[in-house]
């Protein structure tokens, strides 16, 4: 199965993915995480994003879809994937027609005070990525994550000024992309204000499985 979760930053597309990999069989791809893992090592990309993925900005184009071009070929995605954040313009949806046909869009429903709750909670393990929240999952242990034991951070893009940025930009770039899937028959909608395992059921519901 190739497909998108689509959704404003702090939907749990992320979280899902993780599930969702398991169950699907396929790898997800986190155009975010590949970001943050260059920031991390200081790669020439790393330099190139930090301050605009800091400012709640998006990459540009050209940049992101080379990135996700390339990832795509590898031989552990010939079954399918789960896209997580991206694409995340209109020409990053168009380029990824070109060379990849997705089956499915989930389309993560949330309204903003959502979103907001849950970024601003957020605390991301900096050895396994994996998603905690401060009140609704925290870890076992202050700052240390329970699954590999990795240091749990902040992320400098769930800042409350860089949040508000990234909303603006889901609004006027990404949620266009919601009428461009549903007019190809791809999207599938769920509700994404509950807690995770509630967010599973209504996943494999959408999903008929
Ligand atoms: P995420 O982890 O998906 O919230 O992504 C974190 C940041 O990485 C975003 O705020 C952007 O700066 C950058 N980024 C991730 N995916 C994309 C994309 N498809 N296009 C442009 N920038 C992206």
């Amino acid at each position: 199965m190739k497909m998108i979760f689509l959704g404003p930053p702090g939907a749990g597309k992320g979280t899902l993915a993780v599930k969702a990999v398991e169950i699907l069989e396929v790898p997800q791809i986190s155009t975010g995480g590949i970001f943050r893992a260059a920031v991390a090592v200081q790669s020439p990309l790393g330099l190139k994003v930090k301050e605009i993925m800091d400012a709640g900005k998006l990459v540009d184009d050209d940049t992101t879809i080379a990135l996700v071009k390339e990832r795509l070929a590898q031989d552990d995605v010939k079954k399918g994937y789960i896209l997580d954040g991206f694409p995340r313009t209109i020409p990053q949806a168009e380029a990824l027609a070109t060379f990849s046909n997705v089956e499915k869009v989930i389309n993560f429903d949330i309204p903003d005070e959502g979103v907001i709750e849950r970024l601003g909670g957020r605390r991301v393990c900096r050895k396994c990525g994996f998603n905690f929240h401060a009140k609704f999952t925290p870890t076992s242990k202050e700052g240390i994550c329970d699954h590999c034991g990795g240091e749990v951070y902040i992320r400098d893009d769930d800042r409350p000024e860089a949040i508000k940025k990234r909303l603006e930009v889901y609004r006027a770039q990404t949620a266009p992309l919601i009428d461009y899937y549903r007019n190809k028959g791809l999207l599938l909608d769920i509700d994404a204000r509950p807690m995770i395992d509630e967010i599973v059921v209504n996943f494999k519901k959408a999903m008929g499985l």
